[in-house]
């Protein structure tokens, strides 16, 4: 395999991760092209990039995914390297190999490995030859009414039945009794077709109280293989994720080894290079089992760079330009713990559904153990096009104790006015004691999470306002303005005022 120097990468994405690669790139001494739709002219990571050509309409389907404008732009601008990010064409293999065909790298791995591991039923098949455990459940697409309730019954209620080209928590049902499987299978078959275009589902067993944990590997094109250890991803709404960590409260340093060596063993089984993902789900017993794998950067990356001291963009460019990895499984340590908080646009009082508007206020906290990867700036606005997300932020610290008080510290830094976020739920979840004491699992929200929660702490703000306004008045009295020492209005003295 003969290395080949990046000079010039393309990123064919959008926001927080946009910039997240440019920045890493930038460090390298590499030119970087950002790519952007009508509704994105004015974002920080058009900006950010040395060059910025507009792909097209607001619409995903008609820039960020438009493959042969997004080449068009390469051949032109003579870029070498396409980055995918996450989402859009990142898990595309179609584009994965028209790229290459046109002598372009793609930052990623192979095309095949991109598309045995997209599609759930091959990936369970491809690494069946390989010790790696696997929820109970079939390994083929069930389409016959009669033999899904067989196969429910064979199992055990609940079941879950699941799109195999599904992604981002979608296409997924859980099913209790054998009366709803017939009406669910239905759902599940219509939805994944208008949502995948492909009507594929399978049926596994439902674990009632799981742990979403997931290994992180790194491959070379040379056949070197390495585990960064896991990122817990328990806390979720709708099955996706919104509060990470590294390392999990409850793996033992033997768990950990074998789950690393499993996510190897699935990283084996498609010819893997390139950062990618291996999701497993936990039970009570610590038992673990495969869930799928991600062949892309993801989201909750940074939790894995804090305690790893890797930077992964760093490694993927590295890889994509055909060089060894410089560093052996024995050379990686955990260090310190670091947790991210995905900061929605979202309503957490109104089932997290999903909000636009305007950031009429954005401060960003800082200080130390703190990194904020966004992609907005005050004043603009949340397209309604893409996804809800604003921003990543994550903390480090020397234990998880630590970290986790400067995720609050940082929460309450954040100041976000004009649309409602997760900040306000991730730190009810960072303050529950499930969460201090690290025994919980992915039915968080729905255990111990109640709308009217957010209130209560909303009432106790109200009532220190209440007070301070009481007390703010009779200064007043005394010195006609209310204007703090340091020439600024106290943030109490604003809020009482709106
Ligand atoms: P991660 O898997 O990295 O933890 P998510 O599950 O939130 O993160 O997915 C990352 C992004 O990719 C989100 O924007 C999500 O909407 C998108 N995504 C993931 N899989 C799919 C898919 N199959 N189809 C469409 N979008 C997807
Ligand atoms: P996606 O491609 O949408 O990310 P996953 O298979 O990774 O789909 O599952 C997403 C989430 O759904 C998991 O993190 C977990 O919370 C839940 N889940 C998936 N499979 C099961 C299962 N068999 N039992 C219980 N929960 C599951
Ligand atoms: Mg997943």
């Amino acid at each position: 395999m003969s290395e080949r120097k990046i000079k010039k990468i393309l990123v064919a994405n959008r926001g927080e991760i946009a910039i997240r690669v440019m920045r890493t790139a930038r460090e390298m001494g590499i030119q970087t092209v950002a790519i952007f739709s009508d509704a994105d002219a004015s974002s920080p990571h058009v900006k950010y990039a040395d060059e910025a050509v507009n792909v097209g309409p607001a619409p995903s389907n008609k820039s960020y995914l438009n493959m042969d404008k997004i080449i068009d732009v390469c051949l032109e601008l003579n870029v070498d390297a396409i980055h995918p990010g996450y989402g859009f064409l990142s898990e595309n293999a179609t584009f994965a190999k028209k790229v290459a065909e046109k002598g372009i790298i793609f930052i990623g791995p192979s095309p095949e490995a991109i598309e045995v591991m997209g599609d759930k039923l091959a990936a369970k098949n491809a690494v069946a030859e390989y010790d790696v455990p696997m929820v109970p459940g079939v390994n083929h697409a069930v389409a016959d009414l009669k033999e899904a309730k067989e196969i429910a019954e064979e199992i055990g209620f609940p079941v879950l039945i699941k799109a195999s080209a599904g992604g981002g928590g979608k296409g997924m049902r859980v099913v209790e009794n054998p009366e709803e499987i017939e009406e669910q299978m239905q759902r599940t078959m219509s939805e994944a077709e208008s949502a995948f275009g492909d009507k594929s589902v399978f049926i596994e067993k439902f674990i009632t109280s799981p742990r979403h944990i997931e290994i992180q590997i790194l491959g070379d094109m040379h056949g070197n293989l390495v585990y960064l250890f896991e990122r817990e991803c328990s806390i979720q709404r709708r099955h996706q994720k919104v509060i990470e960590e590294a390392p999990s409260a409850i793996l033992t340093p033997e768990k950990r080894k074998a789950m690393g060596e499993a996510a190897l063993g699935v990283a084996k089984s498609c010819g893997y290079y390139g950062a990618g993902t291996v999701e497993f789900i936990v039970d009570e017993n610590l038992d673990f089992f495969f869930l799928e794998m991600n062949t892309r950067l993801q989201v909750e990356h940074p939790v894995t760079e804090e305690i790893t001291g890797k930077d992964l963009v760093k490694e993927q460019i590295y890889i994509a330009e055909g060089k060894a990895l410089s560093f052996k499984q024995e050379d990686l340590k955990i260090i310190g713990h670091s947790m991210e908080v995905r900061v929605y646009a979202e309503n957490p009082k109104e089932n997290f559904l999903p909000e636009t508007g305007r950031l009429v206020t954005y401060k960003v906290p800082q200080g130390p153990g703190v990194r904020v990867d966004d992609g907005f700036e005050e004043g603009m606005d949340i397209p309604i096009y893409y996804d809800p997300m604003i921003s990543k932020l994550i903390t480090f610290g020397a234990n998880r104790e630590q970290a986790r008080m400067r995720m609050l510290r940082a929460i309450e830094e954040y100041d976000i006015t004009g649309l409602s976020t997760t900040l306000d739920f991730c730190a009810f979840a960072l303050k529950h004691d499930a969460f201090i004491s690290g025994k919980f699992d992915t039915r968080f929200v729905q255990t111990h999470f109640k709308p009217e929660m957010l209130d209560t702490h909303n009432e106790e703000e109200e009532q220190i306002a209440i007070a301070l306004a009481a007390y703010l008045l009779e200064e007043k009295k005394k010195t006609s303005n209310a204007v703090g020492k340091d020439g600024q209005m106290s943030k109490w003295k604003l809020r009482v005022n709106q």
